[in-house]
């Protein structure tokens, strides 16, 4: 057994709690170095008191400066730090080996790949890395001799399916393709007509997983399972050709492998996060996870169907952007990020979103990808033209509705 030493980008986040409730299973096993939040200071101490981590961060400077002044009135040995910087600082440490990269968004861009750049043992659930930056982050995990392990559930799933010695080449292993479920979220049977009044709240409420707000509405656009395309073409060298989405409501399957000889393999459980969080944290290992056996003979039917790619847009502009190829993917994460912000902040509705995501991928120009800067400069030009946009709309609908008064 290998002593693990950890830090945990994006802690208090439903995937963070998720990890250290895995963690504090297995005192034995893993030791918490380094934990990370934005600015929920309550949640960070509590978290500081349960694992004595030797460095806090707080994006927030003032949360971190509130987070310092409890610190040190419990006299914790803790350093406290903040800012990007604090962030990349602490995804590289030389007494860690493992970083859980659980920031939600393209805030986890730069410590993920700081984490890669140190060659630590990357355990990736911040999806947006790879799109926004997949063939870069891929290389930098080659060049520096780190090792990836996928969080997200469809993807660990697929690393389950997969030869053990799997190289990246799927024809090489006997793959014909990538079978990736979905469950079709929140609004798989609501009446389209009804979709353009959809509330944040109802956005957030998934049928089988619960997880933070973004990946929430994510999952009801499908924009989530477009993500988890772009992320399964880097991670395993599949094409766009390659990845068939399916509707699986049940949330048991969680993703498969067909192989050319007609065999599909696939991995089951209960939609618990836990289960490839432990996976991943104890690879090639199994250890407890807190997560209960799947009852088959209560889920007695598992069903199956293709996307509807009318009611979910977002899943076509994902790969459209794929096969964009260069900034593409980027530009689609940077507007949605701003469309799935707006919708939360009510400020422009649910179907608003992939109008927001089509006009910004047809009016910022694909780029090759040469650098980091190419990708955030793409990134900052998307969120550009995705705030005008917004404005734009926002006046707009509010001239129409003065209109018919
Ligand atoms: P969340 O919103 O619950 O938590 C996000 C975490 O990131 C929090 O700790 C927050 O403090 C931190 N954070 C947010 N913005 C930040 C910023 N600008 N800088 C630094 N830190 C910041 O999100 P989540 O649901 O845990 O998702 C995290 C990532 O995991 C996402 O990329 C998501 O797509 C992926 N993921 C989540 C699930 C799930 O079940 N929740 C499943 C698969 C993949
Ligand atoms: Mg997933």
């Amino acid at each position: 057994m290998i002593l693990r030493n950890l830090t945990v980008l994006g802690s208090t986040g439903s995937i963070g709690v998720s990890t250290l409730d895995v963690v504090a299973r297995h005192p034995e096993r893993f030791r918490v170095k380094a934990l990370t939040a934005q600015n929920r200071v309550e949640r960070l101490l509590e978290q500081c008191l349960a694992f004595q981590p030797e460095y806090a961060v707080m994006l927030d400077r003032a949360s971190a400066e509130r987070l310092q002044s409890e610190i040190s009135a419990r006299r914790l040995p803790i350093r406290v730090l903040s800012g990007q910087d604090g962030l990349e600082f602490v995804a590289s440490l030389p007494g860690i080996d493992t970083v859980v990269a659980a920031i939600v968004g393209a805030a986890g861009l730069r410590p993920t790949l700081a984490a890669a750049r140190s060659g630590k043992r990357v355990l990736l659930a911040n999806k947006e890395t790879l799109v926004m930056a997949g063939r870069l982050f891929m290389d930098t995990v080659r060049e520096h001799g780190a090792t990836l392990l996928p969080i997200d559930s469809e993807h660990n799933a697929i690393f389950q399916a997969l030869p053990p010695a799997y190289s990246g080449d799927l024809a090489q292993a006997g793959v014909r393709r990538i079978l990736l479920t979905a469950s079709g979220g929140p609004f798989r049977n609501t009446p389209l007509d009804a979709l353009d009044q959809v509330t944040p709240e109802q956005a957030c409420a998934h049928p089988n997983w619960v997880m933070g707000r973004k990946i929430s509405v994510d999952s009801a656009t499908m924009m989530n399972k477009g993500l988890e395309v772009i992320e399964a073409h880097w991670l395993f060298g599949a094409a766009a050709e390659q990845i068939q989405v399916v509707i699986h409501p049940q949330s048991v399957i969680h993703s498969m492998v067909e192989y050319v000889d007609g065999s599909v393999i696939a991995q089951l459980g209960n939609p618990d996060m836990r289960t490839p969080i432990a996976y991943a944290l104890s690879f090639p290992e199994r250890i407890e996870a807190g997560v209960s056996p799947v009852d088959l003979f209560r889920i007695a039917t598992l069903n199956f169907d293709s996307p509807d790619l009318v009611r979910f847009p977002c899943l076509s502009l994902a790969y459209q952007a794929l096969k964009a190829g260069g900034t593409g993917p980027a530009i689609l994460n940077a507007a949605n990020e701003v469309a799935v912000d707006s919708f939360l902040a009510r400020e422009l509705p649910f179907t608003a979103i992939p109008r927001l995501i089509e006009h910004v991928l047809g009016t910022v120009g694909t780029e090759p990808v040469r650098s980091l800067d190419d990708v955030l400069q793409a990134d900052r030009n998307a969120r550009a033209a995705a705030l005008e946009w917004r404005a734009l709309s926002g006046k707009a609908s509010r001239a129409s509705v003065t209109a018919r008064k």
